[in-house]
């Protein structure tokens, strides 16, 4: 077993989906909003956030995947599970786990911008801002953290520990 030490709290993750979710209510008063879930990182943040969300939403899932190196995702970004339905003149959340390099958001946005969505922003719970090689513009940001490796709602290391209530960092030193 790897020792995992907490960073961020589930009670700390709460209050600021509790936050986010009041800005949406503001944001997007009187329209409907089409969450994008991107699988399998954005699962809890999803079902936590959209308990929160007291505007409509309908909910869609995809699954993207990058080729090449696995430490560093490649420009090569591919949507290998594509949403159940279009978002023509939708107004679409996309929802992600963290933001590292910004390269898979990057190429996700380029690919759901050419279906036409009426408005299209990134919420994600975590973001690495000194890992950002290309700039992408998200609205809604949960915590930024330090240039570290985190596991925990929804973040795996491996497929593992994806279950974890909290984010947490491996240290097994
Ligand atoms: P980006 O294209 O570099 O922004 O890659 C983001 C993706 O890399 C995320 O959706 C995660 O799947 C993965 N990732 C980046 N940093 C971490 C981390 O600290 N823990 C777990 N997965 C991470
Ligand atoms: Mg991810």
């Amino acid at each position: 077993m790897d020792k995992i030490e907490i960073l961020i709290s589930e009670e700390e993750i709460y209050n600021r989906l509790d936050e986010i979710a009041k800005q949406i209510d503001i944001d997007y008063e009187g329209k409907e909003i089409r969450l994008i879930c991107v699988l399998k990182g954005s699962l809890f943040v999803t079902c936590e956030l959209a308990k929160r969300i007291k505007t409509p939403v309908t909910f869609d899932f995809l699954t993207a995947s990058s080729y090449g190196n696995e430490t560093i995702t490649s420009g090569n970004v591919k949507i290998v599970n594509d949403l159940s339905e279009d978002i023509h003149d939708k107004d679409v959340i996309i929802i992600e786990d963290i933001i590292d390099t910004g390269i898979t958001l990057d190429n996700l946005i380029k690919l759901l911008k050419q279906r036409n969505p009426n408005s299209i922003e990134i919420c994600t719970l975590l973001s690495k801002p000194s890992r950002r090689l290309i700039n992408v513009d998200v609205k809604y940001i949960g915590f930024e953290i330090e240039d570290k490796f985190v596991v925990g709602y929804g973040l795996d290391y491996m497929q593992k520990y994806r279950n974890l209530p909290y984010i947490g960092v491996i240290n097994n030193s």
